[in-house]
């Protein structure tokens, strides 16, 4: 058991943290005020390798592994979680294809996905379910060698930008779910305005619809009707880049809260000297250091784990821990600030509408600890 990062993660860990200081923080007010990130943010994640960390270098990517890929989330979302939400997001959709492609479809879509010039996407919830596969009404009809897909999905990150969506459709001969990889802004997909959430505001959330979309059958991602086993183990992991992105934020709560205790006065003093002050923050250092070495634990996992279900009950596990973890800490950063965190002007109040999402992103943490605990007491 070593607790070190080696020189390279250390290296990669620091790039990723000079990046976000030097060129997002000093917009991410202006990411979440206009709930858009400038391209120029994503080339220069490009240009620095970020997109393709986790993929061996055959598939476009840098060969640095999994383990990685939440040093350099975690720094991204310390910035802004919006922009953070969308590299997970690729990474979720790419994950996705690296796992279950042929190699045709590998050689096809991930040296772009690889290199940021194409964003992926992840499309599984619709306007009836976000849990239930068994509920989803989009299908996929064979008409020769390709598929004609119709239906609605919602709240889709990043559906607009170009680059390989997976979705999920009942095909027609098992009416099971089964994944398909498709080319956003193909004739037939068109998508909603942005929606207005609450927080992660640069990470676009649309509705994507799908009205006879012609997808060659040679884009079926796994197995037809085997769309349960693409979907639980790729959204395992998505999940690493939910819980760096909660982690992220936690990080900057923590060191908020220690500069603003020792900067606000009281008396001939500050509120550092309060006991109730020193307690919030021992707590939230406690909830950051444990949400971080699950989340570096689980990045580790993604890279080296043999067991794809044994990986999604411990993805499971760190995103319920750590994004509930992201709430209390953003509460308890707020608080410290007294009733300066809620006003725009002070970033945790920023943070905090962005760790409540994190609880119900990527299946809601009640489920969550339901499939932990269908492991365990199988
Ligand atoms: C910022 C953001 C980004 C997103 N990005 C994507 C994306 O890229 N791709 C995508 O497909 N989706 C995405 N989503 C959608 C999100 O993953 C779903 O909304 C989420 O999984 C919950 O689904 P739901 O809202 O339909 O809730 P429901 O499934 O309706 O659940 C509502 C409540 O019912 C309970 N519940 C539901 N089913 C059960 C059950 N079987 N047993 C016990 N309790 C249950 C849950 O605990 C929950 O509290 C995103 C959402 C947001 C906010």
């Amino acid at each position: 058991m070593d607790f070190k990062l080696t020189k390279e993660q250390e290296l990669i860990q620091k790039a990723a943290r000079e990046f976000a200081e030097k060129s997002i923080m000093p917009i991410a007010e202006q990411i979440d005020r206009d709930n858009f990130v400038p391209q120029e943010i994503f080339d220069e994640m490009g240009e620095l390798g970020f997109f393709g960390l986790q993929f061996p270098e055959e598939d476009g990517g840098t060969g640095a592994g999994y383990s990685c890929y939440p040093l350099v989330v975690e720094q991204i979302a310390r910035a802004s979680s919006g922009v953070a939400m969308t590299f997970s997001v690729h990474s979720l959709g790419t994950s996705a294809i690296y796992t279950f492609g042929t190699p045709e479809q590998k050689a096809r879509y991930m040296p772009d996905a690889s290199s940021g010039k194409k964003l992926s996407s992840f499309a599984f919830t619709e306007p009836a379910t976000g849990s239930d596969p068994k509920q989803i009404t989009t299908t996929a009809v064979q008409d020769g060698d390709y598929y004609i897909i119709n239906g609605t999905k919602r709240f889709i990150s990043a559906a607009d930008l170009d680059g390989p969506i997976v979705i999920f459709a009942k095909d027609d001969e098992t009416g099971k779910p089964t994944a398909f990889i498709v080319d956003k802004n193909c004739p037939g997909y068109s998508v909603s305005e942005p929606w207005h959430k609450i927080g992660n505001r640069g990470g676009r959330l649309l509705d994507v619809y799908l009205k006879d979309v012609r997808v060659p059958a040679a884009n079926l991602l796994g197995p037809k009707g085997n769309g349960y086993m693409v979907l639980q183990y790729g959204i395992a992991f998505g999940k690493v880049g939910v819980s760096s992105t909660a982690l992220g934020g936690m990080q900057a709560a923590l060191e908020l809260s220690i500069k603003y205790a020792k900067e606000k006065a009281h008396r001939d003093s500050t509120i550092a000297k309060f006991p109730t002050t020193q307690v919030t923050i021992a707590k939230i250092a406690e909830k950051v250091e444990a949400a971080r070495w699950l989340t570096y634990r689980l990045g580790y996992l993604a890279e080296s784990t043999k067991d794809l279900r044994e990986f999604a009950k411990e993805a499971a596990l760190t995103k319920a821990f750590v994004t509930e973890a992201a709430v209390d800490v953003s509460r308890m950063a707020v608080a410290v600030h007294g009733s300066y965190g809620l006003m725009d002007d002070y970033k945790v109040s920023m943070i905090y509408r962005d760790a409540i999402i994190g609880e119900q992103i990527e299946g809601v943490n009640d489920m969550q600890r339901m499939i932990v605990a269908g492991n365990l007491l199988s």
